[in-house]
């Protein structure tokens, strides 16, 4: 179990030894926001559970973990065992002497297209970014725009003293969001981007769940002259069923899912063809073993893969994304994290990110190790991050 934070996000990586000297293998079991939660759980229940085990009976020790505790299919569960099931991988690959990549069947594609972030406090500047980032060659670029006066996902965005007195008496202090301002805001950038760039980039938007589920149907149908290349979460995961609604009424892609944590959330959204793209956080569900079988599965239904992939995925989980990446036939775009350089020394063998691309390494296993004596001179500062700080005019918590 490795705890350590180079740069933003607290990151948790399991590390599973094996009784050949010198054979190990490295697993990402990040949850940003509850990190020694996950800690607890590899270290008091899947290590005792573990030891003595063959590393190579991969799917056994999946099923029989992922049931060990009965109740199942939680954040922390899931990542506890993500931890162990990527190491076990690596392992797998190491003693093949292969990349992980080759052992599902090889690549299909030489590297991974990347989708960057671009975001801004007014138009002429988030133009300039997207203009900046086609320069450096990357061909779909996320836009998320400031929205005057209020606070918003994915932008720096500030609540005016306006809309501060907007608010009724004894509210709690807190940045303001409110969805109206927000979506007419999305509309208006899109109208601007394509105005003045044209269709000659992929543009990408994430609504982050945050606005009621007929207001993400009028935002999604006002967009689909821009052609976006998705419409990331207009719905919340509690919300999912407003995606065969959403479905009849527009043509434009959509993308789901990096809240979800059991098949009953994704599985009604992939056979009915609701959603275009799968964005699943691959740590959260339970790791590579369960994330290859939910790819080949959208692959039968035409849903193409866009794992999660910021900052609050490791890169030994980067490194995941990218083998899965360069062996799905059913690849649709690769998020971005450009890594530290403090991050970088604590992950040899990371990712490396080119022009718009991802690119692996040959080495066995992920191609990525952990250097643990880097990695201690940056320990967790606090127990991990914390969400959901944006509140309504009228003081209601609205979602992260
Ligand atoms: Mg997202």
């Amino acid at each position: 179990m490795i705890l350590t934070q180079p740069g933003g996000d607290h990151l948790v990586i399991v590390k599973v030894l094996t009784s050949e000297p010198g054979l190990y293998g490295i697993g990402c079991a990040t949850h940003r926001e509850r990190p020694l939660a996950v800690a607890t759980a590899v270290e008091q229940y899947l290590k005792p559970f573990l030891v003595g085990k063959d590393p190579e009976n991969i799917e056994d020790i999946w099923q029989s973990a992922y049931v060990s505790s009965y109740f199942r299919s939680g954040v922390t569960l899931n990542n506890a065992l993500s931890g162990v099931d990527g190491a076990l991988w690596d392992i797998l690959g190491k003693r093949a002497g292969m990349p992980v990549y080759k052992l599902l069947g090889g690549r299909v594609r030489t590297a991974v297209p990347l989708y960057t972030h671009a975001s801004a406090g007014d138009l002429q500047e988030l133009e300039d970014k997207v203009r900046a980032f086609q320069a450096e060659g990357y061909r779909h670029v996320r836009v998320q725009l400031a929205v005057p006066g209020f606070a918003t996902y994915g932008a720096q965005s500030l609540t005016s003293d306006e809309v501060r007195r907007a608010r009724p008496r004894g509210v709690p202090d807190s940045p303001v969001y409110e969805p109206t301002p927000y979506v007419n805001n999305t509309i208006r950038m899109f109208d601007h981007l394509r105005g003045k760039i044209g269709f000659g980039v992929e543009l990408l938007h994430d609504v982050h769940e945050r606005v009621p589920p007929p207001q993400a149907v009028q935002l999604a149908k006002a967009l689909e002259p821009h052609r976006l290349f998705f419409l990331e979460d207009p719905f919340a995961p509690e919300d999912v069923h407003w995606f065969g609604i959403l479905r009849q009424q527009t043509g434009a892609p959509l993308a789901m899912g990096e809240l979800f944590v059991n098949r009953n959330e994704w599985l009604p959204l992939v056979q009915n063809r609701w959603i275009d793209f799968i964005r699943i956080h691959i740590s959260a569900i339970g790791g590579f073993s369960l994330a290859r079988k939910i790819q080949c599965c959208c692959e039968m239904f035409g849903v193409r893969t866009a794992w999660h992939g910021p900052g609050n995925v490791s890169p030994v989980g980067h490194a995941i994304n990218l083998h899965l990446d360069l062996a799905s036939y059913n690849f649709g775009i690769q998020e971005e994290n450009r890594l530290s350089r403090n991050t970088r020394e604590v992950f040899p063998g990371a990712p490396e990110i080119s022009g718009g691309y991802l690119y692996a390494n040959n080495k066995p296993g992920w191609g990525i190790d952990i250097d643990e004596k880097i990695a201690a001179r940056f320990p967790y500062k606090g127990a991990g991050g914390s969400r959901g700080n944006d509140r309504r005019l009228d003081g209601s918590i609205v979602r992260p």
